[in-house]
């Protein structure tokens, strides 16, 4: 199917992006890299009057650490980009984790890891990485910026908590509480496939006792699920068998998985607490390591 007609402008600073969308009154959508918009209006779910394209406004590629830590990715870095920075591993390694899983190579190639939370699809890995890290997005519009947690950025399926003439600039994660470990494990049934389950965990610790820790969940729910519960049982414990058990207990029934042909509620709510326990058990080893 063709899309809907619409009319189409490429601004080259963000002030006049602000400016578009507020003229086109909310009948406008950011085109950033196309590869879950495009197909949206294709399959007419979606059919903006007006498309503003975001790719040639300079300085929104970026993904680099300010010298306090705080991670920023700009509005316009590609998952391949995070995908091939080596340094990641360590400085960010649940991020460096889902940026090899996401869609396939074509899709990584262009879809950016902001546009991917702003899309909001249940299905999205970025949402539960960058809520379990406790990240936030800087939204900017005509009365300036904010920052808005992406723990909250999404609000339902589809759904963000953007004004129709705010652009996400970028997002960021606050400098970790000591030395940070994580990981991202996801089911699918073929390589570049969305989620069956995935299981985002970020572990900040001193010692081998945990500081602050985050667990988001992706595709066993309406929208993104932060396991709070799990993930606060962690703080101030040396992750030993016994927490890490409760904490996948924990993660499993918050979880609001629905059968279907990738698998029943059951079984999925099974890897959800299997994956817990697979990432955090791997931090164990670390954390002891480095004491
Ligand atoms: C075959 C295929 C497989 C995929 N598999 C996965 C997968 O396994 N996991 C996964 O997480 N994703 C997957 N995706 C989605 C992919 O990651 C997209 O890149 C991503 O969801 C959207 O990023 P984008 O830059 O392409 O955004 P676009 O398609 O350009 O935009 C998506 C939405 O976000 C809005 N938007 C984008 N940028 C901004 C901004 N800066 N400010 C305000 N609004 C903005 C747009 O207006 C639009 O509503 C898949 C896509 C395809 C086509």
């Amino acid at each position: 199917m063709y899309p809907s007609r619409f009319s189409y402008d490429a601004p080259t600073t963000v002030a006049e992006a602000i400016d578009l969308l507020r003229r086109a009154g909310g009948e406008a959508k950011v085109l950033a890299g196309g590869q879950s918009l495009v197909p949206m209006m294709k399959l007419r779910f979606a059919s903006p009057e007006m498309l503003v394209d975001i790719n040639n406004i300079p300085g929104l590629a970026y993904h680099s650490a300010d010298p306090d830590g705080t991670y920023r990715i700009g509005a316009l870095c590609r998952h391949e980009d995070l995908e091939k920075d080596a340094e990641l591993v360590t400085q960010q390694p649940t991020i460096a984790a889902a940026a090899p899983v996401i869609a396939d190579p074509i899709v990584r190639t262009r879809g950016t890891v902001v546009g991917s939370l702003c899309h909001a699809d249940p299905q999205g890995d970025w949402a539960s990485v960058m809520s379990a890290l406790g990240g936030s997005i800087v939204a900017e519009g005509p009365s300036g910026r904010r920052s808005i947690q992406c723990a909250e950025f999404v609000n339902g399926p589809f759904q963000n908590l953007l004004e129709f003439d705010e652009l996400a600039i970028e997002a960021f994660v606050p400098p970790p509480v000591g030395a940070r470990s994580g990981g991202y494990l996801k089911l699918e049934r073929r390589i570049g496939d969305f989620a069956t389950v995935g299981v985002a965990v970020s572990v900040e610790s001193s010692g081998d006792q945990v500081t602050r820790a985050g667990i988001g969940l992706t595709g066993v729910g309406p929208s993104t699920i932060c396991a709070e519960a799990a993930a606060e049982l962690l703080v101030g414990q040396d992750l030993n068998p016994e927490t890490i058990h409760r904490a996948a207990e924990l993660a499993s029934e918050i979880s609001q998985p629905r059968s279907d042909h990738r698998g029943s509620a059951a079984y999925k709510r099974h890897v959800v607490a299997t994956f817990v326990t697979r990432i955090l058990s791997s931090l164990e080893l670390a954390t002891r390591e480095a004491a």
